[in-house]
């Protein structure tokens, strides 16, 4: 197991405050943004910049997000216990521990085997317990479905049918969507077929790839 030190957790605490700088209001984001040890989900070279408001490279060559991502897609979420959220990109698993704080039942996809794998063995290590999948996300959960709350984590060309499908109806997906460059919007499914969309700005995000890769 990784340590904790003091050090780390100063660190954290610059972290939030910055978070805080930047327009994070949601207390119970921040306070979830200070316990989880992101240093955890990365190599142990760059501990000492985890806590920078940067990206860094995880296994695949994908990458774990900004911290000021994780903050800004987990508050728009606007999460409540026990509701049901499905996260597709599992990636390091980080994103997986801070939405696991707030008391929901949460499941999460992950294409590229080597980081399923590895993100299951932090959450053992962390004694969290969300659902993993190794699939692809555009697929969804069908057999678990619906989600009140659906959070992508990899840029989509457009808006995944099968997602919205999946998702309840006065529920939220939370998704960046575009090719190069992607608007972050939020999706609030107002009947079967209808949604009211909401666009919070400009991120860049790793693509959203079909199928499992191999
Ligand atoms: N939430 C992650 C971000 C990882 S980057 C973190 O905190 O580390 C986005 C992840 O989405 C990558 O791991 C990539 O492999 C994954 N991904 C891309 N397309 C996918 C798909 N169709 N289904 C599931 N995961 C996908």
């Amino acid at each position: 197991m990784p340590i904790d030190s003091y050090r780390h957790k100063g660190l954290r605490k610059r972290m939030v405050e910055e978070l805080m700088a930047k327009g994070i209001t949601d207390e119970r984001v921040l306070e979830a943004m200070n316990t989880v040890p992101r240093h955890f989900f990365l190599d142990s070279s760059f501990a000492d910049i985890a806590y920078e408001d940067r990206a860094l490279q995880i296994l695949c060559l994908q990458t774990i997000s900004h911290p000021f991502t994780v903050a800004f897609q987990t508050q728009l979420l606007k999460l409540q216990p026990r509701m049901k959220v499905l996260e597709i990109g599992t990636g390091s698993g980080y994103q997986t521990a801070v939405l696991h704080q707030f008391n929901i039942i949460l499941y999460t996809i992950e294409r590229q085997r080597d980081l399923f794998l590895s993100a299951q063995e932090m959450f053992k290590t962390l004694n969290i317990r969300p659902k993993c999948f190794y699939g692809d996300g555009y697929k969804g959960l069908p057999g678990f479905a619906p989600f009140d709350r659906i959070l992508v984590t990899c840029g989509a060309k457009s808006l995944p049918i099968e997602l919205f499908n999946q998702l309840k109806i006065g529920g939220i997906m939370v998704i960046p969507v575009g090719d190069k460059v992607q608007q972050m919007l939020r999706i609030e499914k107002t009947s079967e077929t209808e949604y009211k969309q909401e666009s919070f700005g400009e991120f860049s995000f790793v693509p959203m790839l079909k199928e499992k890769a191999r």
